[in-house]
């Protein structure tokens, strides 16, 4: 990885002005978060960039107002919310620039914090204009992004303000671009992936990547179907893109090619209906999958070996749950192959990083979200990194 700057190459601070990339697109019912967690991951580097006197302006993104001032989208509906969790007082600045903004600086003491409005108010930061950027810069001696799950945005406020101002990664970005680079970057190996999840379609550029990365891929969810129509095997009524059977063929050349093991299940989890606990349910062969059946889970035999294909393993990186884990029995192999990781982790024997919406939620049911070395919420910019793609964000921390 490219090196960047952190807050520990931040000299004297003391009544500078941070411009700092937040994520505070929070959940919100009857006018209160549901969910403080992307506030108390940024918490950090707001409070020690307050602590060390600088005045911390804070930039964020809320809903999709289009480049239009909508009331109902202010991000003075989440200052509540964020005070409560810096436990501190903050001033709403109800602009991003301009002399609003250059007199509530001129208010702020130092080590006190503003929250400028939605950032997304003005066509300028998703056209990432230099106008717009250079407006915002013109307020600001350095700027601070602390908002990896942005980062695969190439918006003002997520790249261009590096280009007009000296540029660090807050904390809450620094420990995820570190956890990410000891996962698929410079990983101990061997490595193993894990991916499952609903489709092929959805992932294929994460399968096709990380074949050349690491020595093990373990296919689980709904996309193995697909992979094991394509060796023939017959799914039955298996969710199953039979279309991409020729794609999910040359991912497992490619893998051969590159010495990549491509695991898929050899026993699944069957039933004639979707349900809980269905009266058809049953284990068998992946052979022996019948006509009027769905597979909906990893099977018990196939679990195991896999726990075994970890034990051995340095490094995991793992997106998509491994059957319908939503509902049971079908989390069962899920359930089970997270906490060998989480087991494995804890021992450390296994430096593990996961990421994606269903898979921190498969996480959070098995009960060891907190187990794992990083657990990523950043959703999209966390599956563009699996998919090898450069995100610009982070290449503008790190240019
Ligand atoms: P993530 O959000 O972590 O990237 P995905 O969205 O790709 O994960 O996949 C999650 C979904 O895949 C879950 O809703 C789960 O029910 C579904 N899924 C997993 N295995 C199967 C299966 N065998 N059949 C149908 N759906 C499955
Ligand atoms: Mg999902």
């Amino acid at each position: 990885m490219s090196s960047f700057k952190t807050l520990d190459d931040l000299g004297d601070i003391t009544g500078k002005v941070a411009l700092v990339r937040v994520d505070l697109n929070l959940p919100m019912k009857d006018g209160s978060a549901t969910d403080v967690s992307r506030v108390e991951a940024v918490k950090p580097t707001i409070l020690e960039l307050a602590e060390k006197g600088a005045k911390v302006l804070l930039l964020a993104h809320y809903g999709r107002p289009k480049g239009q001032r909508f009331s109902t989208m202010s991000t003075s509906f989440v200052q509540g919310d964020v005070e409560k969790v810096l436990d501190k007082e903050i001033m709403f600045i109800p602009e991003v620039m301009g002399p609003v903004v250059e007199q509530s600086i001129g208010i702020l003491g130092n080590g006190d914090i503003g929250l400028l409005d939605n950032v997304r108010f003005w066509p300028g930061e998703e056209a990432n204009d230099a106008e717009f950027a250079r407006g915002m810069a013109a307020h600001g001696d350095f700027y601070v992004n602390d908002a990896f799950s942005a980062a695969h945005r190439a918006h003002a406020t997520t790249e261009g303000l590096a280009r007009h101002l000296p540029a660090y990664a807050g904390r809450a970005m620094e420990a995820e671009l570190k956890a990410l680079d000891a996962a698929l970057g410079n990983p101990e190996a061997p490595v193993a992936a894990v991916v499952g999840g609903a489709k092929v379609s959805t992932k294929l550029d994460v399968l096709t990547n990380l074949v050349g990365k690491v020595q093990h891929l373990i296919i689980g969810g709904g996309m193995a179907n697909t992979f094991l129509a394509a060796k023939g095997v017959d799914v039955g009524k298996s969710l199953c893109e039979h279309e991409l059977t020729d794609t999910a063929n040359r991912i497992i050349d490619e893998a051969a090619h590159a010495g990549c093991t491509v695991h898929l299940p050899y026993d699944v989890v069957v039933a004639k209906e979707f349900a809980a606990n269905p009266a058809s349910l049953r284990t068998c062969n992946v052979h022996e999958v019948a006509d009027d059946e769905m597979i909906l889970d990893v099977g018990p035999l196939a679990t195991e070996a896999l726990a075994d294909v970890l034990k051995t393993c340095r490094t995991l990186v793992w997106n998509g749950p491994m059957g319908a884990f939503e509902t049971e029995p079908f989390d069962t192999a899920t359930v089970a192959l997270a906490r060998t990781a989480a087991a494995l982790t804890q021992d450390g024997s296994l430096i593990s990083v996961a990421g994606g919406g269903d898979t921190v939620a498969a996480l959070a049911h098995a009960g060891v979200k907190d187990d794992f070395t990083f657990v990523s919420t950043a959703g999209g910019a966390f599956l563009e990194w699996m998919e090898g793609k450069p995100l610009p964000g982070v290449a503008a921390l790190t240019a």
